[in-house]
């Protein structure tokens, strides 16, 4: 059964290229006779709202969108991304980063080879992480790619896309998770839990086989594929799809303050006229 979903952050209204990723999702669903969920990921509870979320439901729904309930909302399943972190620190796959992010940015650029943007860090000694404990700093879980690489012992990784990566990648791509950014945080200093963790955690609890969403999250494959086989996950198919860009040339995003669906209801705009903008209606 082909299952996919469309996982917003409630950190913001939703724009043209979230209505554009949520329809992909939905017609792709529709057409494989599947299943489409729909997942809030709230676990950034400095910048998720409860206004955000509600506007998430009403836009989907104006945009003609149904899902299946109940919603899966992250900060209610933290347990769950707390034991997928005990069993990969049982497994020596993790470490406790005490380093700002400043701290970070430095060791990165002055890494002698690789990405500019990779971090690779390590534990530190037992007595100075056991001083720092008990002194209250507060730190981050990472994952070591280090440790990672030796637990595969040399067995290649790939990941299946079936849309494009944003340099035309496509078919049976090879794992490198230096460009998800190199030991990516798996548990925040402050929410416990991040990004990565959860959603690949998320998509293995609710059966998720075919992950359709922005170009822009390309680069995270590779690091939640790598997540996948050493959590001992299903693989999913991945459908990363072309981001939609505004007359200007650039991709719609929530800092340029591009223009909302509500904005574009409020003046009028019907969910016809945006599907037929983006194409949806050709040919059906
Ligand atoms: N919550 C992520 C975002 O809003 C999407 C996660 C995903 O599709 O994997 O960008």
């Amino acid at each position: 059964m082909f299952v996919t979903r469309f996982a917003p952050s409630p950190t913001g209204y939703l724009h043209r290229g979230h209505a554009f990723s949520a329809l992909t999702a939905y017609e792709a669903a529709r057409a494989a006779g599947g299943r489409f969920l729909l997942r809030i990921e709230d676990i950034d509870v400095t910048r998720s709202r409860p206004q955000f979320e509600a506007a998430i439901y009403e836009d989907l729904a104006w945009l003609g969108i149904e899902w299946e309930t109940p919603v899966r909302r992250q900060s209610e399943h933290l347990d769950d991304y707390q034991a997928a972190l005990a069993a990969l620190t049982t497994d020596h796959l993790t470490y406790r980063c005490f380093r700002t992010r400043k701290e970070i940015a430095q060791a990165a650029a002055s890494a002698p080879h690789g990405h500019a943007e990779a971090f690779r860090g390590a534990p530190l000694p037992p007595d100075e992480e056991a001083r720092r404990l008990a002194d209250g700093e507060p730190f981050a879980w990472r994952l070591s790619l280090d440790a990672a690489e030796q637990a595969l012992a040399g067995r290649p990784l790939t990941f299946v896309e079936e849309g494009a990566g944003p340099n035309g990648e496509h078919g049976a791509v090879a794992v490198d998770p230096a460009l998800s950014g190199g030991d990516v945080v798996l548990a925040r200093k402050d929410v416990g839990v991040a990004y990565h963790l959860a959603v690949v955690v998320d998509d293995a609890l609710q059966g998720v086989t075919h992950i359709i969403r922005g170009q822009d999250l390309y680069e995270a494959a590779h690091v939640q594929r790598l997540l996948q086989v050493l959590l001992d996950l299903p693989a999913p198919v991945y459908r990363h799809h072309r981001l939609l860009t505004g007359p200007d040339g650039k991709r719609f995003a929530k800092r340029d303050q591009a223009e909302t669906l509500r904005d574009l209801r409020a003046r009028g705009v019907t969910p016809a006229d945006l599907r037929a903008e983006m194409g949806f209606d050709r040919g059906a």
